[in-house]
């Protein structure tokens, strides 16, 4: 008997309708023989409201609380679903995050699964059960209850097939698969077949929101299969796995972007032995995410240092500059707001040269100027002004040949 891991995101059980959708789903799962769990998120946009709720009470909400609060919406779906399931006479059980042994760190809002202890997971799978559980949270050592961070459902599901060893893990949304960019932006994106745990995990990391990044590391570590399909349409999904033998031949695989970026340029700071250092640790001690980071020696013992980050941020940033500007030394500080982080991914750069060559001379030719470039193995990104991102993005998407050519197939 095969052991299937289903989840289904907030807009998959958005109304009573919709889990009904989702109940038929688990039904067949369950009819064609196998052990099913079913992880679910809350309602629609109903974590949102709560968050929202929390904000109009407090500008800082207590983080316990928080968690206390967030995971209600979760509870409110798995309790719906098993209703819907026995209308439809299929056995089943609900369980909370804490019930289905699901350990985390004592952390929260964004705590990570430590373990899960799985017998009572067993014990209803076992007396032939579906069992609904509730996704994003766990319970830490203490007893206290927490959340894995928004959109953590993923993480659940995840965990929860490697550690009851199951086939696969398929992630049911309300998209059709991942695809070669968004395509709310990029007029041509196609949905992949397949894709390999790395360039998921580059993508999700760069803001593709069809998964949660933990997710896919997690898929990683146990090669566990993940499928992303549609919860309204019967159509292939995509797989993520670790060889992918389909569409070999790309070498980009797909296009991630991210629009409110700006640039901080810090002049003539002295080139002193602990200079980055404090810098970057003022900036992190108030938790300040900075991206992309450059270095250039102005003179022979100076350097101006230029740093990406998200422009909500910036404030916050030139603040801190400012008031540690004479401990830090530097002569001046200017910024560019107003740009935008376009990236292009694929395994397939390890062993192609010439790929970051192929995407100047593309941006180049269609006027758009380069202001940072950070890369990895098998990433590149660029910083552009925001005004041409919807360009360079449907410029790259065409120089790496990703355009649409055929459509997914139906299955049934
Ligand atoms: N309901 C949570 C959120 O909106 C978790 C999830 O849906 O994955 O972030
Ligand atoms: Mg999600």
């Amino acid at each position: 008997m095969a052991t299937i891991v289903q989840k289904f995101g907030g807009t998959s059980v958005g109304d009573v309708t919709k889990i009904k959708r989702a109940a038929e789903r688990v039904k067949r799962e369950h009819e064609a023989g196998n052990r099913v769990v079913t992880v679910v998120s809350a309602m629609g946009k109903s974590t949102d409201t709560l968050v929202q709720l929390a904000n109009e009470i407090s500008d800082s909400p207590d983080r316990r609380e928080m968690d206390m609060l967030l995971s209600t919406g979760e509870q409110v779906t798995i309790s719906l679903m098993v209703m819907a399931l026995k209308e439809m006479g299929i056995d089943a059980v609900s369980l909370t995050g804490w019930q289905a042994g699901i350990k985390t760190e004592p952390v929260h809002q964004n705590a990570r699964i430590t373990d899960i202890d799985t017998e009572r997971l067993e014990t209803y799978l076992g007396e032939g059960k579906v069992v609904i559980v509730a996704g994003f949270q766990g319970m830490s050592e203490s007893g206290e209850i927490t959340t894995l961070g928004r959109g953590g459902s993923d993480t659940t599901a995840v965990a929860i097939a490697a550690a009851l060893k199951a086939e696969s893990c398929s992630i049911f949304t309300d998209v059709t698969g991942v695809y070669t960019c968004d395509p709310r932006v990029a007029k041509h994106a196609r949905q992949l077949q397949s894709i390999s745990y790395d360039e998921m995990l580059e993508l999700a990391n760069l803001g593709a929101g069809v998964l949660h990044p933990r997710a896919v590391e997690f898929a990683k570590n146990y090669s566990l299969p993940l499928i992303v399909r549609s919860s309204m349409e019967d159509v292939e999904g995509t797989i993520v796995e670790e060889d992918v033998s389909m569409e070999q031949n790309l070498i980009v695989r797909g296009l991630a972007f991210e629009g409110a970026v700006t640039k901080i340029t810090i002049e003539r700071l002295p080139n002193r032995f602990h200079a980055m250092s404090d810098v970057f640790s003022l900036l992190a001690e108030s938790g300040i995410d900075v991206d992309i980071i450059i270095q250039q020696m102005t003179g022979e013992n100076e350097m101006n240092v230029s740093f990406s980050l998200h422009t909500q941020e910036l404030p916050e940033a030139l603040k801190l500059l400012e008031n540690n500007h004479e401990q830090l030394g530097y002569q001046g500080i200017r910024h560019e707001d107003s740009l935008a982080k376009v990236s292009i991914v694929g395994s397939g750069m390890v062993s192609n040269p010439g790929v970051a060559a192929n995407m100047f001379q593309a941006l180049s030719d269609h006027e758009i100027e380069v202001k940072m470039v950070s890369t990895s193995e098998i990433k590149v990104s660029v910083v552009v002004p925001e005004a041409k991102m919807a360009t360079a993005i449907d410029v790259l998407h065409s120089t790496f040949e990703l355009d649409a050519s055929e459509k997914p197939k139906v299955t049934v």
